[in-house]
């Protein structure tokens, strides 16, 4: 964190958008019995803004008149940042856009950034109403630091910006079919894990990626969050450059890439992220691991001791970029959180593109 989101002096607000229907559905109840009186006792003045539907947020900050704007803060899920951070990169000036200060409250059934925020602080991990105040708390100080972001690229020509995590296979299918749970709360994915594991299945599909350590120039200042001149992918329909690695196994039981430490609340899945380090860690499960190993993999992660379990099915590499192309027919890819297309798809690092408020 280096500079203040708030400039003193003139009109300096911050928007802070509700989804009432996040989590258990208590959003705006939890703002105003925690939240509001923080902020006024520490003088930041917003306006609060309940969505009415989903992509109120994204059309919303597509079309602000962002001078009037000092920081955008969600109080909802990792959905309701994801409409924000791609709602900004859909404007012509998204450029200066994308820098406006983000912000996040953690108030969804999947408060991973938040988690993560919270653990790069340095506190003593926190859940619920306790990881609330924490994340109230910075939003009060107001500090702002570099968030990297990654471009996803599908088949179809669609592209979008992700803060969080592409997945596939059996975290995407948990995401998506404990979404019923979600009056549960955070704990609808470990509802789902333990359903999942009893169907568990194994997916087609080639993997690709750029190893981190094969670039090693660190990105000066003025290519930060400029797109075209530092494209690390090639089209979806060309073979992957020679420098990028291909992984010798078709058969997955999951996929993950993620840029932040935490999956959710209770899954810290990266030690050592941190919300600027310019990588994607990848990782993946090969087909072939049991039942029991999955769920002791998925339950050692609540300490990040995972990668310690000696899985011979479990691999972790930090890369730029990453190829995936699904050859099972079914199958379900979630970006954040958010199921996307089924199909081919790609996505690349863009170190430090946005700035977010945190501790
Ligand atoms: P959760 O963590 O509980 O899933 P999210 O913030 O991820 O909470 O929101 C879940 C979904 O709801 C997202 O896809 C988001 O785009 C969408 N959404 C946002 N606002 C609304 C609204 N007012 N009504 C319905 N859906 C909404
Ligand atoms: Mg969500």
């Amino acid at each position: 964190p280096e500079q203040s989101a708030y400039r003193g002096m003139r009109p300096c607000r911050t928007m802070i958008l509700v989804n009432p229907h996040s989590g258990r559905g208590q959003a705006l109840q939890l703002f105003t019995g925690h939240i509001q009186a923080m902020l006024t006792e520490a003088d930041v003045p917003y306006t609060l803004v309940i969505t009415e539907h989903q992509n109120h947020a994204r059309e919303l900050v597509r079309n602000a008149d962002l001078s009037q704007w000092d920081a955008l803060v969600i109080m909802s899920g990792d959905g309701l940042l994801f409409e924000v951070i791609n709602g900004l990169m859909e404007r012509e000036d998204w450029q200066q856009a994308i820098k406006t200060p983000l912000g996040i409250l953690p108030g969804g059934s999947g408060n991973a950034l938040a988690a993560s925020l919270h653990h790069y602080s340095q506190s003593p991990p926190a859940w619920n109403e306790e990881l609330l105040l924490s994340c109230g708390f910075m939003l009060c100080k107001g500090l702002v630091g570099p968030l990297d972001l990654v471009s996803v690229h599908l088949a179809s020509g669609q592209r979008f910006f992700s803060f969080l995590s592409l997945a596939w296979g059996f975290v995407a299918d948990v995401d998506i079919e404990s979404e019923k749970y979600r009056h549960v709360g955070a704990i609808r994915f470990l509802m789902g894990t333990l359903v999942r594991l009893a169907s568990l299945r194994v997916y087609q599909g080639r993997l690709a990626y750029l190893p981190a350590k094969e670039e090693p120039k660190p990105q000066t200042e003025n290519q930060r969050g400029s797109l075209n001149n530092h494209s690390l992918l090639p089209g979806l329909d060309q073979p992957v450059p020679d420098n990028w690695t291909v992984v010798n196994e078709e058969d997955f039981v999951l996929v993950l890439a993620i840029y932040q430490s935490h999956l959710a609340e209770d899954l810290w899945t990266v030690p050592g992220a941190t919300a600027d380090d310019g990588l994607i860690h990848l990782f993946y499960v090969t087909a072939g691991i049991s039942r029991p190993a999955l769920l002791r993999l998925f339950l050692a992660m609540e300490k990040g001791s995972h990668l310690a379990c000696g899985c011979p099915h479990l691999a972790y590499e930090k890369v730029r970029a990453v190829r995936l192309e699904p050859t099972s027919q079914q199958g379900m890819i979630t970006v954040d959180g958010e199921v996307v297309e089924y199909g081919p798809i790609q996505a690349q690092i863009h170190p430090g593109m946005a700035n977010l408020i945190r501790g």
